[in-house]
C-alpha cells in the first residue's frame, strides 16, 4: 500500500486539515513531528513544554502514531521518507522567511530521491502574497487589504477524513515523557487553557457563548476574560482561522459590531503575516525609519534598566503586572503587551527587537510576524504605526482600563494591601511601600520629553 508523511508544523491538528485530508486520499499516512534545535534554542520553557503538550494532544488525535524525531529537519525529513518508501511528503505551506528557507531545501532534497513534496493550504485564512492590489503590489497599510481581503473570501472548513495511519515507525520519547507529564486534557496552569484542538474548540466554543457579545469593549481590559485567548491555539494550528471566520462570517448572516471586531482582530494577523511574506527583512529591521541615522543610533542599549524591565521591578504597577504575567504564563493581554513595549521603547529608550526578541523567547504565541510587526507599531517604524509622539502612560493607561486594580494585585503581591485603584499609585499612599514594592524608576514626564527629543533629532 502506499504510504506518506505528513509532516506537521504550525498545524498541529487532525480536524479542518486539508494536508492530511491529501496525505489521506493516497494511502497509509507516517505522522510526523521534527524537534528542530534552530526553533526550539530560541524558545522560553513555557512555549516548550506548551508545544510538548500539543504533541501529545496531536498524538492523541493520531490514535498514538505520531513519529517524533529531533534535528535538522533538512536532513531528518527526506532520510525519514527514503527509509519508509514514502511516496511523497504533505505539508501545510509555511510563509515565514525561516520556514520558506528550511522547505526549499527539503524539497530538494526530496526531489534527489524522487520522493514528491506535496503543500496544501497555509496557517491562515488567505494566503500571505494572495491579496494584492489592482497593479499586483502589497498593501501597506491595513484597512485597505483587510477590505480587499474580506472581499477575497476563504475556503470552509475542510470535512473530515478518514486516516489509516500507520503503526510500528520507530519513534522518540517526547522530551519530560514519563510518569510526571501532563496530560494533554489536564488545564495547563501556566498558560491558562489546555493544549490541543478539541481544547480549542471548547474554549472558542465558550468565549463565542459568553463574551464575544461584549467583545468590542471588553478586549481592552486585562483584568476580565474578555479576549478569545486563541492565540496560542492559533499559533500551533490546533485551531485554523477558517474554523472561527466560518462560525462568524456565513452569507445572508449579519454580524454584530462585537463579531466585526473580532474578525477585524484576526485580520490583523494575516495582514502581519502578508507584510513578513511581502518584506522578510521588517522580522528585524525597521519598516520605516523615522529618518533614522543608522550611523549614529539614539537608542540606549540593554542594561540593568532592561533587566527591571524584564523582572517586572519597574515600579510602575501596570508594567510590572504584565512583565511577570508574560514570566509565569507566556501570555499577556494586548493592551499590556502595549504598555509594556511602550515603557521599554519610550521610557527606557531601548530599541524595539531587544524588546521583541525577549517577547518571543517567552511568549507561547511568540509569532515573528505578529510579535515583531506589533513591537514596530509601538516603536512607530511599522506599518500604520501609532505615531512616535504617542507616548503611553502606564498610570493612565492602569487607571482606564484596569480601574478596579484587580490585574495588577493579581501579579504584584507587593501591592495586595493597596485597595481598588490605589494599587496603580502606591507612592501616593502613606503605607504604598510597605509590602516590599520598589520604588519608581524613572521619571515619566521626563522621559516623555526625552523620547521626543531623540525622535525629533532623527
Ligand atoms: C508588542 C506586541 C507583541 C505581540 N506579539 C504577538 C505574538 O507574538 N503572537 C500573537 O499571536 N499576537 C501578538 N500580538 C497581538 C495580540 O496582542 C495577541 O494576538 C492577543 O493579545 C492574543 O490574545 P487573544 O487570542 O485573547 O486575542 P483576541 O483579542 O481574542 O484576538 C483574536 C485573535 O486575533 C489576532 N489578533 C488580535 N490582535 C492582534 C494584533 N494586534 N496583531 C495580530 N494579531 C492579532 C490573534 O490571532 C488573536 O488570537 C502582539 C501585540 C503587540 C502590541
Amino acid at each position: 500500500m502506499t504510504r506518506s508523511v505528513m509532516w506537521f508544523r504550525r498545524d498541529l491538528r487532525t480536524v479542518d486539515q486539508p494536508a492530511l485530508a491529501a496525505a489521506a486520499r493516497t494511502g497509509q499516512v507516517v505522522p510526523l513531528f521534527v524537534l528542530d534545535p534552530a526553533l526550539l534554542g530560541s524558545a522560553g520553557t513555557v512555549r516548550r513544554d506548551r508545544l510538548l503538550a500539543s504533541l501529545r494532544a496531536l498524538d492523541a488525535a493520531c490514535s498514538g502514531a505520531l513519529v517524533v524525531r529531533t534535528g535538522d529537519p533538512v536532513a531528518v525529513v527526506p532520510a525519514l521518507a527514503a527509509e519508509l518508501g514514502a511516496a511523497a511528503v504533505h505539508v501545510t505551506g509555511e510563509p515565514s522567511p525561516y520556514g520558506r528557507r528550511r522547505d526549499a531545501k527539503v524539497r530538494e532534497a526530496l526531489h534527489a530521491k524522487h520522493i514528491d513534496w506535496a503543500v496544501t493550504g497555509t496557517p491562515y485564512a488567505v494566503g500571505p502574497g494572495r491579496v494584492t492590489k489592482a497593479d499586483g503590489t502589497p498593501y501597506r497599510v491595513f484597512t485597505p487589504f483587510s477590505r480587499a481581503w474580506r472581499d477575497h473570501g476563504w475556503h470552509s472548513p475542510a470535512r473530515d477524513v478518514r486516516v489509516r495511519w500507520a503503526r510500528g515507525v520507530d519513534t522518540e520519547p517526547l522530551p519530560g515523557d514519563g510518569p510526571t507529564a501532563a496530560s494533554p486534557g489536564s488545564p495547563d496552569e501556566r498558560v491558562g487553557y489546555p493544549a490541543g484542538q478539541a481544547a480549542a474548540r471548547q474554549r472558542w466554543q465558550q468565549f463565542r457563548d459568553d463574551a464575544l457579545a461584549g467583545y468590542d469593549t471588553g478586549r481592552d481590559r486585562p483584568d476580565l476574560d474578555g479576549t478569545s485567548r486563541m492565540s496560542v491555539y492559533l499559533k500551533f494550528g490546533e485551531v485554523h482561522p477558517r474554523t472561527l471566520l466560518a462560525d462568524l462570517v456565513r452569507p445572508g448572516r449579519s454580524m454584530s459590531a462585537a463579531e466585526q471586531r473580532y474578525v477585524t482582530e484576526l485580520c490583523w494577523r494575516e495582514f502581519y503575516a502578508d507584510v513578513l511574506w511581502h518584506q522578510p527583512g521588517s522580522a528585524w529591521a525597521d519598516l520605516h525609519p523615522i529618518a533614522m541615522d543608522y550611523a549614529e543610533p539614539d537608542y540606549a542599549e540593554p542594561d540593568a534598566d532592561f533587566d527591571r524591565w524584564q523582572a517586572g521591578r519597574t515600579g510602575f504597577p501596570m508594567v510590572d503586572a504584565g512583565m511577570r504575567q508574560l514570566a509565569a504564563q507566556g501570555w499577556m493581554h494586548n493592551r499590556l503587551r502595549m504598555i509594556t513595549a511602550s515603557f521599554l521603547v519610550k521610557h527606557l529608550h531601548v530599541w524595539w527587537p531587544h524588546g521583541a526578541r525577549h517577547f518571543l523567547n517567552l511568549l507561547a504565541d511568540g509569532d515573528i510576524a505578529s510579535n515583531n510587526h506589533g513591537w514596530q507599531w509601538v516603536a512607530g517604524t511599522g506599518t500604520d504605526a501609532a505615531p512616535y509622539f504617542r507616548i503611553f502612560n502606564p498610570v493612565t493607561q492602569g487607571k482606564r482600563f484596569d480601574p478596579s486594580g484587580d490585574y495588577v494585585r493579581r501579579w504584584i503581591p507587593e501591592l495586595a494591601h493597596l485597595a481598588g485603584a490605589a494599587a496603580h499609585e502606591p507612592w501616593k499612599h502613606p503605607d504604598g511601600y510597605s509590602g516590599g514594592y520598589p520604588e519608581r524608576m524613572l521619571d515619566l514626564a521626563e522621559q516623555r520629553q526625552e523620547a521626543l527629543r531623540r525622535y525629533q533629532n532623527r
